[in-house]
């Protein structure tokens, strides 16, 4: 394929799909996420926006230094202290790329920046020149530019392509174009803008419609040579364009788009599941490409048809995305190596301390049930990825309830400082009251807007997954946790969603002047 036929797949998982409420990650689970990026062979991973907070600049500055292959790109606003700062986290990157943007749309002129059109210019080209004097790899956005004027539009690119750009991506950043709209500005761009050909043209949708797949697969056509998108689509709002539906249209259909990626589509399925399990944003059933049901052909007439000939009604191999079709089970006698090995397809990467604590739980849980599946394994490594900044850590618990008693719990929590704290409290129920008690003891009192229990396995000795949703000072934070034991699951859970809360640092910028959500 020449490189008129390549399209460049730009993740932004870690900066995006990271702004959607509840689904900030910490570093490791970050590192993690990039980690499995590399793997699934996407072109640019965009790792975080390095002034909205200390985190971010963290992320970006991390990844740049410790996942090679991809570019690493940090997003900056169009000033300097935001592009200082954004070289400052990927100077370390063997491939960095500053990505530049400013909102270029009538609206967003008039009412957010206040600036008239020759301000816009002006500054655009000047970020621009900023940033290229610290490297070469340049992408800049006209943020909303879906609901600019064309030719104010075509005049921007225009320009920032003078001042060194070398990609210029067209956001559709509130959600709001259709496809043959879309198409034709891409194509306006194409026709009118000189030296167009010296910059990639990039994409990025969201999906406040359902178009934004569409929406991209249409610039496509007209000679868009880089997609921005997330795993699951994850994103704020209806989320973005989703990763895994553009690969698979444009292999599926290479008859019509003629493209090729480098992406390695069986890693989609287990990219898909790590994305899920961090964020604790679980996938549709029926999503596209990586939804449970997928592949799962119910109807008799299908069933029928599929026996005699698979592609009377399967237009894709469920392999060819990494769908494992017989699952993988482990038992008491598994070695360390066969459980290495499992992990690594899982698609996780953990050190050697780590994944001997793995294989310490694996033990324990051996004991405890007969079978161990995939989702077992998972649940034994994301611990393993989870376990960021702790500052509590549970010690000890026992609850008592019953019909016609008072549900009561006590709790024994470690502080990372050493200390040991303890307490009860009484609840609906016992797990209220471990909920209870426990914020009794951190001081951290939230909103449970969300708890569910569920088996990740099958059989009578399945481990039980808690998940809990908890809102503290308007800023929605998740848990996750496995146990044979579904008391102790929820404790884990509610504990890891308060120890995220007491963590996570505060952006540094102040949301009142400034937006720090971006394009
Ligand atoms: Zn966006």
């Amino acid at each position: 394929m020449s490189e008129n036929n390549r399209l460049i797949i730009f993740d932004t998982t870690l900066r995006d799909g990271e702004q959607s409420p509840g689904a900030s990650m910490n570093l490791t689970e970050k590192l993690e996420v990039a980690h499995a990026l590399k793997d699934l062979g996407v072109d640019v991973i965009e790792a975080g926006f390095p002034i909205a907070s200390p985190g971010d600049f963290d992320a970006v500055l991390e990844i740049a230094r410790q996942v090679e292959g991809p570019i690493i790109c940090g997003l900056a606003r169009c000033n300097q202290e935001d592009i200082d700062r954004a070289w400052e986290a990927l100077r370390d990157a063997p491939r960095p790329r500053i990505h530049v943007f400013l909102a270029t749309s009538a609206i967003h002129r008039d009412f957010k920046l206040h600036m008239a059109k020759e301000e816009i210019l002006r500054r655009a080209v000047e970020g621009v020149t900023r940033a290229r004097g610290y490297c070469e790899d340049i992408e800049f956005s006209p943020e909303d530019a879906s609901r600019t004027e064309l030719d104010f539009l075509a005049e921007v690119v225009e320009r920032v392509i003078e001042a060194g750009a070398t990609t210029v991506n067209i956001p559709d950043t509130v959600g709001y174009a259709v496809p043959s709209q879309y198409a034709a500005a891409i194509r306006h761009l194409k026709q009118n803008v000189r030296g167009i050909d010296n910059a990639v043209i990039s994409v990025h949708c969201h999906n406040d419609l359902g178009l934004a797949v569409a929406n991209s697969l249409a610039a496509v056509r007209e000679g868009a040579r880089q997609v921005e998108c997330t795993i699951n689509g994850l994103g704020e709002r209806a989320g973005n364009c989703a990763l895994e539906e553009v690969i698979m249209a444009v292999k599926t259909r290479a008859d019509y788009f003629g493209l090729d990626t480098s992406i390695q589509t069986r890693r989609i399925c287990p990219t898909s599941r790590l994305v899920a399990h961090v964020t604790g944003i679980q996938v549709q059933r029926n999503k596209a490409i990586v939804g449970q049901n997928a592949f799962a052909h119910e109807a008799g007439i299908h069933q029928d048809g599929m026996l005699k000939e698979r592609t009377t009604y399967e237009i894709m191999k469920p392999e060819d995305v990494g769908l494992t079709q017989t699952e993988f089970v482990l038992g008491k006698h598994s070695g360390r190596h066969a459980l290495r090995a499992r992990v690594q397809e899982l698609g996780y990467h953990l050190d050697e301390g780590q994944l001997q604590q793995v294989f310490e739980g694996f033990k324990t849980l051996a004991d405890r049930k007969k079978l161990i599946y995939d989702a077992d394994i998972e649940a034994l490594a994301e611990t393993q990825v989870h376990s960021g900044p702790a500052l509590w850590t549970l010690d000890s618990f026992h609850t008592s309830d019953g019909t016609g008693t008072l549900p009561m719990a006590a709790v024994s929590l470690m502080h990372v400082d050493g200390r040991k704290l303890q307490d009860a409290a009484c609840g609906d129920g016992p797990v209220d009251a471990i909920f209870k008690t426990i914020e009794r003891i951190s001081g951290i009192v939230v909103k449970l807007r969300d708890y569910q229990v569920r088996n990740i396995s099958v059989g009578e000795d399945a481990q039980g997954e808690a998940r809990v949703e908890v809102e503290h000072n308007g800023r929605i934070q998740r848990g996750h946790a496995v146990s044979t034991d579904i008391i102790e699951a929820s404790a884990l859970a509610f504990l890891q969603a308060i120890n995220r809360l007491a963590t996570r640092r505060q952006p540094k910028l102040n949301p009142q002047t400034e937006t720090i959500r971006a394009v």
